[in-house]
């Protein structure tokens, strides 16, 4: 896999930059030399993340919402990577209008400014294409299972949708567009009230409370290092292959796997505790990622143990409950989810927090546009 240096000189734009993908994907292209804008609207990603890098250079922040018209300075882009969504199931699924019209709408203005400004445009899609798969492992190829209608359908039919408006820009209008599906990445930034397992796990074992299983914890999925998920996205964006990529990390595990290893990890003996399925929750998720070794020269370095063990330092200091203040939590955590993959209110949960203020973000950066 090449890492490109930038040919043009001109700004690349991340929406979602604030994210946990896109930050990351941030700190890569600035390392490449890149110039880079940021684009966040803040729901869910988060300033602190960007914060290591104030005054850089080569870095403005700006919050504005993809779903609103693009500013007219953003012309001077020619790269655009488009991770504006939520991704969290607990989260979307509490915010299903804004995460459909992030996906469909913010998919929209975003190739409107790449056929203004003559950008290649990559979309940030997802596994979740698939829905819950009947072809195992996933190829690209496989054109998905999924419920139109059900509580995930925001998010899967709204990455459904953006990946299709890319492909007719393509075909109608000559843009250059690439599409990466990424399935379930975990690593630093994950946040804390996040509701998704890897975050879900390393919270509880870090603060001795149980571990909540979903189902029966039989279900797979397959954990990508978000290291390997930005290298992947910054190798398709410069590559000349116009179809969809896989970018995951083939070794597939139960979620029961990944709890026992967590515990290893955090040497925590707390006990596991059983919750029903979320609605539509794949019971299997592995890509097939011959397309990305192949064209992309690609694939995962991290092993999940030494990403799980970089992620646990990570929240060590994070975690917003001691072992000790944690024997006297009720189940209501900030982190705890309710059947059906709903988050239960327990201030101060940072799902049920406000929109960060203009003050906060004033004062991780000096420069936000
Ligand atoms: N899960 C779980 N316990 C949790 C959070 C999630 O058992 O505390 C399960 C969830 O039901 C799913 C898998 O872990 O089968 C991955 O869930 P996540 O929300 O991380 O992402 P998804 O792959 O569903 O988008």
């Amino acid at each position: 896999m090449t890492l490109h240096a930038p040919l043009s000189g001109r700004p690349v734009l991340v929406t979602g930059a604030a994210g946990f993908v896109g930050s990351h994907l941030c700190d890569l292209l600035l390392d490449s030399g890149h110039t880079v804008v940021a684009m966040d609207n803040f729901s869910t990603g988060d300033a602190q993340h960007l914060a290591h890098r104030d005054a850089h250079p080569r870095l403005s922040v700006w919050r504005h919402d993809v779903t609103d018209p693009m500013p007219a300075a953003l012309q001077e882009v020619d790269r655009i990577y488009n991770l504006a969504c939520p991704a969290s199931p607990a989260y979307y699924q509490q915010h299903p209008v804004s995460t459909l019209l992030a996906s469909t709408l913010g998919a929209w203005r975003l190739l409107e400014l790449a056929q203004s400004s003559g950008a290649r445009l990559l979309q940030a899609s997802t596994s979740e294409v698939y829905g819950d798969p009947q072809v195992h492992p996933q190829p690209e190829s496989y054109w998905g299972h999924v419920n139109p209608i059900g509580p995930r359908a925001c998010y899967d039919e709204g990455k459904r949708s953006a990946e299709a408006l890319c492909y007719s820009y393509a075909r109608e209008r000559g843009l250059q567009v690439r599409v990466a599906r990424l399935f379930n990445s975990y690593g630093p930034r994950l946040r804390p009230g996040d509701g998704r397992v890897v975050s879900n796990f390393i919270v509880q074992a870090l603060g001795g409370l149980p571990l909540t299983i979903y189902g029966d914890g039989r279900q797979t999925r397959s954990f990508c290092y978000v290291s390997d998920t930005a290298a992947g996205l910054a190798a398709l964006m410069e590559s000349d292959w116009e179809g969809p990529v896989n970018l995951g990390n083939p070794r597939e595990h139960t979620v029961l796997e990944l709890a026992a290893k967590v515990l290893e990890a955090v040497g925590s003996d707390s006990p596991l505790v059983y919750r029903e399925l979320p609605t539509d929750d794949p019971s299997r998720r592995r890509p097939d990622i011959a397309m990305a070794q192949r064209v992309l020269r690609w694939q995962p370095r991290v092993t999940l143990e030494e990403g799980l063990r970089r992620t646990i330092e990570h929240f060590r200091d994070r975690v917003p409950c001691s072992p000790t203040a944690a024997t006297t939590q009720s189940a209501a955590a900030p982190w705890s989810q309710a059947p059906g993959g709903l988050i239960t209110s327990c201030p101060p949960s940072p799902m049920g927090r406000p929109a960060v203020t203009d003050a906060a973000i004033a004062s991780a950066f000096t420069t936000v546009l």
